[in-house]
């Protein structure tokens, strides 16, 4: 072999256990961390359809309301609970920050009344921010008012309303609002909506307390109840569960 060819042959070695090492390297990189991320999210039992998830608050089961203030009036029957018409609505012994919230509502199956005063409740997120519930099955009103709207401020993004009488749900992700020690708003809350497993909110920022004649944020705790509204029809509740994120 002349010195020419024996320089060649040594390069080429050369390179080629550079390239295998940076190759080892490469492999031993991934194992590390597919070891480090061996634990990987939390495990959930998401149950059956219709069931909470495992790591759910349930918060109505059909059978009672212990995890409700008052609620006196608010009458359990056969896995539902109606609201108390004109009693006042009721209100979650704990608070809730971001979440992810789960129920199903009825209006009632004989209409009476038109607009807001047909099948009117709504699902106070921290006891302001309203997602409407309302019969709004071939029922006009204002978008802003209809069923899955953030009141006054979004309406759904289409009417997914099943006929009154019939059981409809919500899915809602709720990200908090967030207030610095001052009281000031740092962060406006943001809210996902499916209705009837149709998406009829999608991220938008709620712009203040709901229902007011100004939009315009309240400071209050990280933490606050969720609340069911009384607007003085028998609107029925089941399966009600909430996930905290
Ligand atoms: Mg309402």
């Amino acid at each position: 072999m002349t010195a020419r060819k024996r320089k060649m042959t040594l390069v080429v070695l050369s390179v080629s256990v550079l390239v295998a090492f940076a190759l080892a390297c490469k492999m031993i990189g991934r194992e590390n961390r597919a070891s480090s991320e061996a634990a990987g999210p939390v495990v959930v039992d998401p149950g059956e359809i219709g069931r909470p998830p495992s790591d759910a608050v349930v918060l109505f089961d059909g059978h009672d309301l212990s995890q409700w203030r008052d609620a006196g009036h608010w009458v359990v029957k056969d896995g539902t609970v109606t609201v108390g018409a004109g009693y006042g609505g009721i209100t979650t012994k704990r608070a809730f920050g971001d979440c992810q919230l789960h129920l199903e509502w009825a209006t009632p199956s004989i209409v009476e009344g038109s607009g807001q005063a047909r099948g009117n409740s709504g699902v106070y997120l921290q006891e302001r921010y309203e997602i409407q519930v309302l019969d709004s099955f071939q029922n006009q009103t204002y978008p802003d008012g209809m069923a899955g709207a953030v009141y006054g401020q979004y309406a759904p993004l289409v009417n997914a309303s099943r006929k009154p009488g019939e059981w409809q749900s919500y899915d809602i992700v709720f990200k908090a609002p967030r207030f610095d020690s001052q009281g000031k708003l740092v962060e406006p809350a943001f809210v996902t909506v499916l209705y009837n497993g149709i998406l009829v909110q999608n991220h938008v920022e709620i712009k203040g307390d709901t229902g007011g004649d100004t939009l315009s944020y309240t400071p209050h705790p990280a933490k606050m109840p969720l609340h069911l509204q009384d607007h003085g029809c028998p609107v029925r509740y089941r399966n009600i569960w909430i996930r905290e994120l």
